[in-house]
């Protein structure tokens, strides 16, 4: 169960990430499991409308060698996210490359405005997509990306496309700092981790620098897998030269389940110690402890020489005011003589949902010149 396999793949090529998905199920005996199953419920990562080269969502490669390997055992793969922002699910498997190759591989698609919720007796509530608590037996597929405001998105992080779009920025409101969000993001990946049977990162291209969305498509040529979504976590985390006992919602993982992070047995074709050359985590560091200063208790003092807000590119902003609709705490505006939304800097809590939402990569975060010092 603590074991994490790294394979090197240096390309999309449908053969060859079939192999080393067969090459990852047999270092683990997990082909014995998959006789036993019927049906899986397939979670990618569907952020948003990117084509698969922006690196951001699940490439429809990798979906189509894993489809395939569990149809040679007899298992209808079905495929489920929920996009992140206002991104309509229809837009988002179209512009992926995934609805096309869905259909030629029939691979069933799961439309969430067709299914369900299920919500937690819990404060605060939390609301996933029913399917999820019906499904026995999900495989989760993550990238492999840097993340500004966790500092990683992956196995677990992943999971938090469970929660229906709106739901999600409600979440950002509710716990505004992120180590608080790292609490959310593992409530719930907990409530359905039983039911994930195996967890694959795609990091043949992952993404650095200011991630989830806006940051470099960067080849890492590797895919990871492991039947524990803590423990794979762990390790692309130390691959990419994290410090893997910083990383909020991993450590927060395993003093919740009682996972022992220092007990984890890696098979890889690298060395042991193997780190990824040249990845910039530096931003997405830099950014995070900078939210995290911001949103202690003394930030009327700090906040007067430490700032970040959304700054507007207004030449690529098309004005579609997706950004203002998923603000969670409705700073955002688009005034009749503007030509790209403005932000209530008392209102606004450093989510970087419109960072995320933004279709056009027209928001990022500005600083102020001591902020930059500092990083
Ligand atoms: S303006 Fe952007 S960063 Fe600020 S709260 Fe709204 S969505 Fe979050
Ligand atoms: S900044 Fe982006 S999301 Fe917001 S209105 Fe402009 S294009 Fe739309």
């Amino acid at each position: 169960m603590n074991k994490v396999t790294i394979k090197k793949c240096s390309e999309y090529n449908k053969n060859l990430i079939k192999q080393k998905i067969y090459d990852i199920f047999n270092s683990h005996n997990f082909t014995k499991k998959l006789k036993k199953i019927n049906r899986v419920l397939l979670k990618p990562n569907l952020l948003g409308s990117y084509e698969p080269d922006k690196a951001v969502t699940s490439h429809p490669t990798f979906i189509v060698a894993l489809a395939e390997i569990l149809h040679d055992y007899n298992i209808k793969t079905v495929l489920f996210d929920n996009p992140g922002g206002s991104s309509k699910f229809k837009n988002v498997i179209i512009q992926t490359g995934i609805k096309e190759l869905a259909e030629k591989y029939n691979i069933e698609i799961l439309n969430p405005s067709d299914m369900g919720v299920y919500k937690f007796n819990t404060d605060p509530q939390l609301v996933i997509s029913k399917v999820f608590i019906d499904s026995d037996a999900i495989i989760n597929l993550s990238k492999m990306k840097t993340h500004s405001y966790t500092l990683f998105t992956g196995a677990i992080k992943n999971m938090y496309g469970i929660v229906p779009g709106a739901a999600k920025a409600n979440y950002h409101k509710l716990a505004p700092h992120p180590s608080k969000f790292a609490e959310i993001v593992v409530d719930i990946y907990s409530h359905v981790h039983k039911n994930i049977i195996f967890n694959f990162m795609d990091g043949i291209l992952g993404m650095d620098g200011d991630g989830p969305s806006n940051g470099n498509a960067k080849k890492f040529e590797i895919i990871l897998g492991s039947e524990s979504a803590i423990a794979l976590d762990y390790i692309a985390t130390k691959t990419m030269g994290y410090n893997p006992n910083k990383v909020p919602v991993t450590t927060i993982a395993a003093e919740r389940f009682n996972f022992d992070l220092q007990n984890i047995d890696v098979e890889s074709d690298f060395d042991l110690d193997y780190v990824l050359e040249d990845v910039n985590i530096r931003t997405s560091k830099n950014l995070n402890l900078l939210l995290k200063i911001l949103s202690a208790p003394f930030k009327d003092f700090v906040k007067y020489f430490f700032w970040t807000k959304p700054a507007f590119d207004s030449t690529r902003c098309t004005q579609c005011r997706k950004c203002i609709r998923f603000c969670p705490v409705s700073a955002l505006s688009l005034p009749s003589a503007s030509k790209a939304p403005v932000v209530d800097a008392d209102k606004c809590i450093r989510c970087l949902c419109c960072v995320e939402t933004c279709p056009e990569n027209a928001v990022e975060m500005q600083k102020s010149f001591l902020a930059k010092l500092l990083m």
